[in-house]
């Protein structure tokens, strides 16, 4: 029999300012390296795309280092078809507009600086929506501070999503820890998963990933 593909992106996009400088978030990529390590250890064919992160992969899985969104949803398009996807990055949702050639100067009495930014490719949305080699099992996570489950409803619809965990990031956050409490949300069902480790949370993901392929 066939291995089930896998394709997952972890960790955050950096977007670079100048050759010195970017903007980027405080994703650690852990619940992705996880999510990677749990699908190979289930005996599937796993692809990991991923923006820089300070994390170990096992040599069983295909991992593709990434820096940009752009980069990331390049390599996502590459590695298509797949059965699955697991979008665990924490993509920047804005790149600048333009990206210096050298090191952006201060000049003498500037007080301010503003910069101009471009909205980013959503990875996500455009696999959910692909036309002919849409994963059979598409699944998002959704980080929100406030109106966890609404929020994560409305991305299901709009990234065509099988699936999304909600994360509340309010309070301490789960950014970097190893904690975390996930919620799943379907077209039918909101559960409650309960505080977990991102290393139980991972084999949870994987194996509803997995049971709905089966379907
Ligand atoms: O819209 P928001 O960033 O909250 O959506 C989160 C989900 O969408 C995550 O699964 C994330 O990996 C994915 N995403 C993406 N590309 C983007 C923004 C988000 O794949 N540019």
């Amino acid at each position: 029999m066939n291995k089930i593909k896998v394709l997952v992106t972890a960790g955050p996009t950096i977007e670079m300012i100048d050759p010195v400088r970017y903007i980027s978030n405080f994703s650690s990529g852990k619940q992705g390296y996880h999510i990677a390590e749990n699908f190979m250890q289930k005996g599937c064919d796993v692809t990991l795309v991923s923006g820089p992160v300070n994390l170990k992969c096992s040599d069983g899985i295909k991992l593709i280092k990434v820096k940009s969104a752009k980069q990331m949803l390049k390599e996502c398009l590459n590695h298509l078809p797949s059965d699955i996807m697991i979008a665990c990055a924490a993509v920047c949702d804005w790149k600048p507009a333009t990206q210096l050639d050298s090191k952006l100067k201060k000049t003498e009495g500037q007080e301010k600086l503003t910069l101009e930014f471009e909205k980013n490719p959503d990875i996500l949305h455009n696999i959910g929506h692909h036309k002919n080699s849409r994963p059979k099992v598409v699944i998002g996570f959704a980080a929100e501070t406030n109106d966890l489950i609404e929020n994560a409803q409305k991305k299901l619809l709009k990234k065509n999503c099988d699936a999304i965990f909600a994360n509340d990031v309010s309070g301490s956050g789960v950014f970097g820890k190893d904690q975390t409490r996930l919620h799943l949300i379907t077209k039918d069902l909101v559960e409650d998963c309960g505080n977990q480790s991102k290393e139980e949370s991972a084999s949870l993901v994987a194996d509803k990933a997995i049971s709905f392929l089966t379907k």
